[in-house]
């Protein structure tokens, strides 16, 4: 039922731009092109995939809408795999807006967030991890992050992820024989091939879940806060690292106000920064305000950029600021490196990665890129084509209680239990990877992945 009525949407983001594409998909395409799309010196059929110019009317009035490129594309070879019809327009809300609605006068609906690319997950043409990626193109901020969603979306992963269903169903039609036949026993050598592939597949599984950790950044980012009294350089090490003056810098203690957060491409890993206020005892009010947000902050972040002033001695501001970044995943930057030091580094910094750079030279601030990478990048070839990771905690759940059952399958097999219980391992096994790629995912959480879609997708 879901797939039989035919729904339409603008393609393109709202506003104004070069043109705007209006997407329809589903039974009633022919029948819609036929009735709004005029073509010039073309009668007859449409034939699939070829461009067509001409305009839109009003399929009431007959009267032109607007002047476009039409291009129909037959079921199976759409984005959907059912019939689709795109209609590119004048970009501008009101126009495409207008092509849209004679779309819909001719029976279509308007699409749900997403509902273009749940099409194509329903009709078999991606799974549930393509589909996932695709959310994942639209979204990425940075060019590995990128990378890693287009491999997602050309299938790289679901094929790593088909090669261990590959061998659960092995390892399981070999015990199923064995149940059908309760006479027999397993023998040896069946034996041996159960275990191996279960266990290929367990080791299969393992090395993707040792990926998450660097997908999962590469793809969500990682929250930085810049920590520091006011003064040290704060604002002067965000705008560095944006690279354009964004947040104030002024030499008046205090002015950083508000919490600003921009993201930073660090060597391909996305930073969410969160500059504040600098943190001191104060008696002003706004003030105050920073400092109490930066407190907040710290339990939040993931890294702590803990910003010193190089030719200052290490003072109480400072010391109170430490006390707060115990526990904390801390990156010391010593900044005015240009300036005679004074500071000692206090002991119970010791161990504690440390860079000096200068904001105002630039010196030192690639070490300490350098040092924010590999504080969350352990040196696989993130940049290379071959590199496909795991970055979503849905996938990695699922594929830990995958593992978790090859376990007891495992565990089962010791114990010398008996067949229909190994089975039963096996087949949780398979369904909880195949929550990942989309063959057994409940109903509602098809439901919130595909919500997180713009509609038109
Ligand atoms: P914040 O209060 O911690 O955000 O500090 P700011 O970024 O506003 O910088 C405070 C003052 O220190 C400004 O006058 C900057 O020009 C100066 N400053 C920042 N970085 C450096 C540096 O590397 N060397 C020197 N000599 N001065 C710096």
């Amino acid at each position: 039922m879901y797939l039989e009525d035919t729904i339409a949407a603008i393609g393109t983001p709202v506003g104004e731009g070069g043109i705007g594409i209006i997407r329809v998909s589903g039974p009633d395409v022919p029948a819609i092109a036929r009735r709004i799309v005029r073509r010039v010196n073309e009668n007859g059929d449409f034939v699939s995939h070829r461009f067509y110019y001409g305009t839109v009317v009003d399929p009431e009035s007959g009267d032109t809408v607007d002047e476009v490129m039409a291009v129909l594309m037959r079921a199976p070879r759409s984005f959907t795999r059912e019939d689709v019809l795109e209609i590119q327009c004048h970009g501008g809300y009101l126009v495409a807006r207008r092509v849209l609605d004679a779309v819909l006068q001719c029976g279509a609906r308007p699409a749900e967030p997403g509902e273009f690319t749940r099409r194509a997950f329903l009709n078999g043409r991606i799974d549930l991890v393509q589909a996932e990626a695709v959310i994942d193109v639209i979204r990425s901020k940075t060019d590995v992050a990128l990378n890693l969603a287009q491999h997602q979306r050309e299938g790289r992963l679901s094929e790593r992820l088909k090669a261990v269903q590959g061998c659960l169903r092995h390892s399981l039609a070999l015990v199923e024989a064995f149940i059908d036949f309760p006479d027999d026993e397993v023998d040896p050598a069946s034996r041996v091939e159960i275990e191996a592939k279960a266990r290929e597949a367990s080791g299969r599984i393992e090395e993707l879940l040792e990926g998450f950790d660097e997908g999962r950044v590469l793809r969500d980012g990682v929250s930085v806060l810049i920590a520091g009294k006011p003064n040290v350089g704060k604002s002067s090490l965000l705008n560095t690292l944006l690279q354009e003056k964004r947040a104030i810098v002024t030499s008046v203690p205090g002015t950083t106000r508000d919490i600003i957060e921009e993201v930073v491409n660090v060597r391909g890993l996305p930073l969410r920064m969160l500059d504040t206020a600098g943190i001191r005892e104060t008696e002003d009010v706004v003030e105050q305000e920073g400092v109490r947000l930066t407190l907040e902050k710290i339990p939040q972040a993931d890294l702590i950029l803990f910003v010193l002033d190089g030719s200052r001695p290490f003072d109480d501001d400072d010391r109170m600021i430490l006390a707060a970044l115990a526990e904390r995943r801390v990156i010391v930057v010593t900044n005015k490196s240009d300036l005679p030091v004074t500071l000692r580094i206090p002991g119970e910094l010791e161990g504690v990665r440390a860079v000096a750079i200068s904001t105002a030279t630039g010196a030192g601030i690639d070490d300490l890129r350098k040092a924010v990478f590999e504080t969350f990048i352990h040196g696989r070839a993130i940049d290379s084509r071959e590199y496909v990771a795991l970055s979503q905690t849905r996938h990695r759940d699922a594929l830990v209680k995958a593992r978790g059952r090859i376990a007891v399958f495992f565990a089962n097999l010791a114990a010398g239990n008996n067949l229909e219980i190994l089975a039963v391992d096996l087949r949780d096994a398979l369904d909880a990877v195949g929550e990942v790629t989309g063959e057994t995912t409940p109903d509602d959480i098809l439901e919130l992945i595909f919500q997180r879609f713009c509609i038109g997708k």
